[in-house]
């Protein structure tokens, strides 16, 4: 087809868009250069050149610069006036062409325009191919893009003539300007081709990329559309059950009234909001749902009511123990200054003493007096940091650690806290559980203190904390400085006696499920029980002596055969088994090369009875039994004395190079203060080297020099019941410790006589037998 040339045709600019022949499409024309355009062609032959603007944004056109060179020549086919002064067009893209002349006619852009003719050589074979591709592409694309008409998808479809199909694709396809403009102008039809399968290509990419996005956007929208639907399933089967709350929506009523400090509130939303997110089977659900039910759990806001009779107090404190007055009225004391000072700075309460003496009783009695709810927690062996203040909740089976569980167990905010055995806390690599502990007693931290598994401060300052020990020496300085000592010591044979009358039998009896006034326990079977069964300076082992004795009885009650039972001295043998301790465990008579030494253990006073003999030999010093590096050092101090000495006590130098000397300590627990075993094993010594016996009648206790100087020991309270506890008379002890004496209760000081010494002489001159 010769190429054609059209001149002086009327140019309509297009903006944003490209038109293409072989394609019909409406143009809405406004601005007046456009409407001259439009006038000039109807005048003629309705030709009309339309070429799109460089840019769509330019709202007057000045000159050709702003056009592209290239456009398409249309036929109008139909004009519409539309509201105002605008008009729509029809046009029909009749074929390509380029702009040759430029020129203005009247107001109106007109030009000269040469036909772009597509010239058709080349590969037919490719031509073809590229073809073939673009027009599968284009099937595609036609089916899931929903801006291509079902017209021009059909004409697409049916197009035989590849330059035709350029066309059409190129004015139906969401591309650029200037992709379109350079689809427009390009000469050869390979090259066109080309380009479209390029575009189709990238279209195509694109294409796929959005599928893929609104599939998962799909997807997302599914499952939520699901999750909503089962969680409406879920609340429809609560509401039939008459349950009709989700466990989520439990847990948010739950925590907006249970009155939680405001940082609790928002930190066990934050959770639960974290919760929603989370499939009920996962792991972490259960994580935090535990973590929800310990917040729910534990006392924030609930407190009991201080009982503020201090009568009442004091009547507690008397029925609940026998003795102890000083320590009831030390107690009473400190209520009173608790009550006016609600507790401020009020220091822990710290009971020392042996096993079995009522520390645990006395502290369980000040929550009955207050009217607080009692916890208790035993510290012995708690080595990790982590046992006080909890694992964090993202190590498996973390826990809150014991004093936030102890506080849950009592339900209050302000229950007694009982801290059993403090003395007995230990520490390892795992971090130091005293320092986490000072933590928790001190007024100035613990309002705020943290349990890592909660994350969030609990307020510790309103329980009233109270701890026990056995001993100080192990207690560390920071702790023990925070409490105030309050000293609980062993009980005499007639104190245990009454305790057990008035309160142990009784109370075992109940427990056991004997009727009031079926089982009677004679004094004497008490002492019986006290000498026989029992070596300690509390009452423990004695309460569970009296409990073995009600069960026995309520065999026998039980079995209808009698009505009442009376336990004496001669029966509890019956009843207990034969007896473990021998009253006389210390020496029954003098005997020559033993002596009857007072020990301080861990339990309380004992008695210690150290043996010595002497046999032929080279001079050797043997040391056996429960020996400590000390009582070695006491024992050789006391045969280095006893050698510089010898002709005094009639002993012939001699005699120490030809005897071999064996010291033993054959019973009792490991003394705490190895030391004062020291003139007990001078005077076993000396009584074996010179064959004169030891007085039995006589204990004693006293640290010795190599000078034999005697020096004070410890515990002298304690040691002196052991003394009385074994029926002693004569009670050796170093005059420095004379001021000592006035603790020891009346009644054991009246039965015992006290020898204070300074010289290890003295001692030798009142024990043994002849010297
Ligand atoms: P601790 O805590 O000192 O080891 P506990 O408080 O456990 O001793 O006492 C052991 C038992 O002895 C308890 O049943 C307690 O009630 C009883 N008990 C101890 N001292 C007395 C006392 N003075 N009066 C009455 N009962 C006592």
């Amino acid at each position: 087809m010769p190429k054609r040339t059209i001149n002086d045709i009327p140019v309509l600019p297009l903006r944003g868009r490209v038109m293409f022949p072989g394609s019909t499409a409406t143009v809405d024309v406004g601005r007046f250069i456009s409407l001259q355009a439009v006038k000039k062609a109807t005048d003629g032959d309705s030709c009309i050149f339309l070429v799109a603007q460089r840019n769509a944004e330019t709202e007057k056109i000045s000159g050709f610069s702003e056009l592209y060179e290239a456009g398409t020549v249309c036929r109008i086919r139909q004009i519409s006036r539309l509201p105002g002064t605008t008009i729509r067009l029809t046009v029909e893209g009749l074929y390509r062409a380029v702009i040759v002349r430029e020129g203005t006619v009247n107001d109106c852009i007109v030009c000269d325009a040469a036909e772009i003719v597509t010239l058709q050589q080349g590969d037919d074979g490719l031509v073809e191919a590229y073809f073939r591709t673009a027009k599968d592409i284009m099937g595609d694309i036609c089916q899931s893009e929903t801006h291509i008409s079902k017209e021009a998808a059909a004409a697409l479809d049916r197009c035989a003539d590849p330059d035709e199909f350029v066309n059409i694709a190129a004015a139906n396809l969401k591309i650029s300007v200037e992709e379109k403009q350079e689809l427009l102008i390009k000469e050869r039809l390979i090259d066109r081709l080309k380009l479209l399968d390029k575009i189709l290509n990238t279209e195509l990419e694109i294409m796929r990329l959005e599928r893929k996005i609104n599939a998962l956007v799909r997807q997302n929208i599914d499952k939520n559309q699901k999750e909503y639907y089962l969680r409406e399933q879920l609340r429809a089967i609560h509401t039939e059950l008459g349950d009709d709350e989700s466990e989520k929506e439990e847990l948010g009523r739950k925590i907006e009234q249970k009155g939680l400090p405001d940082e609790v509130r928002e930190k066990a939303l934050k959770e639960l909001s974290r919760m929603d997110k989370m499939q009920t089977s996962s792991p972490d659900y259960n994580v935090l749902r535990t973590y929800l039910d310990w917040i729910l759990d534990l006392p924030w806001s609930e407190t009991t009511e201080d009982n503020k009779d201090l009568d009442a107090a004091v009547k507690i404190l008397n029925e609940d123990h026998y003795g102890l007055d000083k320590i009831k009225e030390r107690v009473t004391e400190y209520l009173a200054v608790h009550q006016l000072t609600g507790g401020l700075n009020a220091p822990i309460l710290c009971f020392v003493g042996p096993p079995g003496v009522g520390k645990t009783s006395i502290a369980t009695s000040i929550a009955r007096c207050l009217g607080r709810k009692f916890v208790r927690m035993s510290l012995g062996g708690v080595k990790d940091e982590s046992e006080i203040r909890g694992h964090r909740k993202t190590y498996i089976g973390a826990m809150p650690g014991r004093i936030i569980t102890g506080i849950k167990n009592a339900g209050t905010s302000n229950p007694v806290f009982l801290l059993d055995e403090i003395d007995k806390l230990s520490s390892d690599l795992r971090g130091d559980p005293a320092s986490a502990l000072l933590e928790v007693l001190d007024p100035a931290q613990n309002s705020t203190f943290r349990d890592r598994y909660l994350e969030v401060p609990y307020d510790l300052s309103k329980v009233l904390f109270i701890t026990t020990a056995n001993g100080l020496d192990t207690i560390p300085r920071p702790l023990l400085d925070r409490m105030e000592i309050i000293e609980i010591n062993g009980y005499t044979q007639e104190e245990k006696r009454e305790i057990a009358k008035r309160y142990l039998v009784s109370k075992r009896a109940e427990q056991n499920g004997i009727a009031a006034g079926s089982l009677v326990i004679t004094d004497g079977a008490l002492d019986e029980i006290i000498n026989g069964y029992t070596l300690e300076a509390g009452v423990r082992n004695l309460e569970r002596c009296i409990d073995s004795v009600c069960r026995k009885a309520a065999v026998r009650l039980a079995s209808g055969k009698i009505k009442r039972m009376r336990v004496t001295a001669n029966t509890v043998e019956s009843l207990l088994g034969a007896r473990r301790y021998d009253r006389d465990s210390y020496m029954q008579k003098d005997e020559v090369g033993a002596a009857t030494g007072l020990a301080w253990t861990a339990v309380g006073g004992t008695t210690l009875t150290i043996e010595v003999s002497a046999m032929h030999g080279k001079g050797e010093v043997l040391l056996t039994g429960k020996l400590g590096d000390v009582m070695k050092e006491s024992a050789r101090a006391a045969i280095s004395y006893i050698r510089s000495n010898s002709e005094e006590y009639g002993i012939d130098q001699s005699t120490f190079e030809t005897t071999d000397i064996h010291v033993h300590v054959p019973e009792g627990a490991t003394p705490k203060d190895g030391p004062s075993a020291g003139i007990t094993m001078a005077t076993a010594i000396l009584s074996a080297f010179t064959g004169k016996p030891v007085k039995s009648s006589v204990a004693m206790t006293g640290e010795i020099t190599l000078r034999g100087k005697v020096l004070p020991i410890g515990g002298l309270k304690e040691k002196a019941l052991a003394a009385y506890r074994v029926g002693v008379t004569d009670v050796i002890i170093p005059a420095d410790n004379k001021k000592d004496l006035e603790e020891i209760p009346k009644a054991v000081r009246e039965k015992l006589n006290f020898i204070p010494v300074t010289e290890v002489d003295t001692v030798f001159k009142t024990a043994i037998i002849g010297i």
